[in-house]
């Protein structure tokens, strides 16, 4: 099963992320989740912990959550996540990639909105990335939002359920 958990970008606050992902630990299953790569290096403490956790898969959700993104800032976006290199001030770029996890490549693309522009389509097809369009639909898939989580008892049992982890909550 594909658990899918989409927008998580620089927005993103580190403890309600983690509250989620520890469940995925404890499973010890994987947590697949669908970046928005606008800037997301700059909330440092989230992409430390992205860099760094285990039984993480990251996939492609886009640039900044439009419809239709353009291509060049798509790109700019897998390329961000399969380097995993930091951009740093002044041109200067840091590589925070010594993680001791296995880096997965990026598989997947979850366009904003479930909706795929032909370019997009056409990226996606050259880069070899499955593009899912299925959130919430597709029964071999779990798709949801980590602050669902933590906002909505029966979404944190469905998923502790699903994880076979203690519910806790
Ligand atoms: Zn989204």
């Amino acid at each position: 099963m594909l658990f899918r958990d989409d927008d998580i970008s620089v927005h993103t606050p580190l403890d309600e992320f983690e509250r989620v992902h520890s469940l995925f630990i404890q499973a010890g299953k994987l947590h697949t989740i669908g970046i928005l790569a606008k800037d997301i290096w700059r909330n440092c403490s989230l992409w430390n912990y992205l860099l760094t956790a285990p039984y993480l898969e990251w996939a492609l959700h886009g640039w900044q959550h439009e419809r239709h993104e353009r291509v060049e800032d798509v790109k700019a976006a897998l390329a961000l996540l399969n380097s995993r290199v930091t951009p740093g001030a002044n041109g200067v770029r840091t590589c925070l990639a010594c993680t001791p996890q296995p880096v997965i490549p990026v598989r997947y693309f979850f366009p904003p909105f479930n909706d795929l522009s032909v370019e997009l389509g056409a990226f996606c097809s050259r880069n070899n990335l499955i593009v899912d369009s299925t959130f919430g639909e597709s029964p071999q898939c779990f798709a949801f939002h980590y602050w669902e989580v933590n906002l909505y008892p029966v979404v944190h049992s469905q998923l502790c359920q699903l994880l076979g982890v203690y519910n806790a909550a």
